[in-house]
């Protein structure tokens, strides 16, 4: 009998800087789940939850959910795919949400995408969303086939609110200075 390995894994990566494309491709290609907490937050305050309003300001603004609320809401989503592999995009954000992942399961990949925060900026401010779906687009080098339409469903792209130049310097200062020590803790 052959006993397979569930691959337990998380991607890191400023805002920006690709997680969701190179997610994408990295569980096609090992049969894992991708779960993005962005994607999480975003679904909740289209479909007008409880939780949903209450962090649709903190998101637009660029901060981060409170650790205790979102470590929840990740830990949940993960106990309903229980016995699949998967990768986490966006989560964990802090030591402390690290921690809160560490006590449930073992996780045994870690892939940091380093992309230098200027080319961030640029690629942030031209990125467009296609929201039902987290399709996004770049006006840059990934255009949509028609502009301001999703190639999929022709659903009008919009800009994040929290894509725009000044949340975007804010979200980045919030990685330096509480996502980067998520990457000392996983390589220790
Ligand atoms: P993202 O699409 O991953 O850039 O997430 C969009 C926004 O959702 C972030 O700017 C935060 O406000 C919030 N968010 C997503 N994941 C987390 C997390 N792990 N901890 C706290 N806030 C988060």
């Amino acid at each position: 009998m052959v006993l397979q390995r569930v691959i337990r894994a998380v991607i890191m990566g400023p805002p920006g800087s690709g997680k969701g494309t190179v997610s994408a491709r990295i569980t096609k290609t090992f049969g894992l789940q991708h779960m993005s907490s962005g994607d999480i937050l975003r679904a909740n305050i289209k479909e007008k939850t409880e939780l949903g309003l209450l962090m649709k300001s903190c998101i637009d603004q660029g901060q981060l959910v409170p650790d205790d609320i979102m470590s929840r809401l990740i830990l949940n989503e993960l106990r309903k795919i229980d016995n699949s592999g998967w990768l986490l995009d966006g989560f964990p954000r802090t030591v402390s949400q690290a921690e809160a992942l560490d006590h449930v399961y073992s996780v045994d990949t870690v892939i940091n995408l380093n992309v230098p925060f200027q080319t961030i900026k640029e690629r942030l401010t031209s990125r467009w969303t296609h929201i039902p779906s987290g399709r996004v687009y770049n006006t840059d080098f990934n255009p949509p086939k028609v502009p301001g339409l999703d190639d999929v469903t022709g659903e009008p792209l919009v800009q994040r609110d929290d894509d725009r130049p000044q949340t975007v310097t804010r979200r980045l200062k919030s990685y330096e200075t509480q996502t980067e020590p998520v990457l000392e803790y996983y390589r220790s």
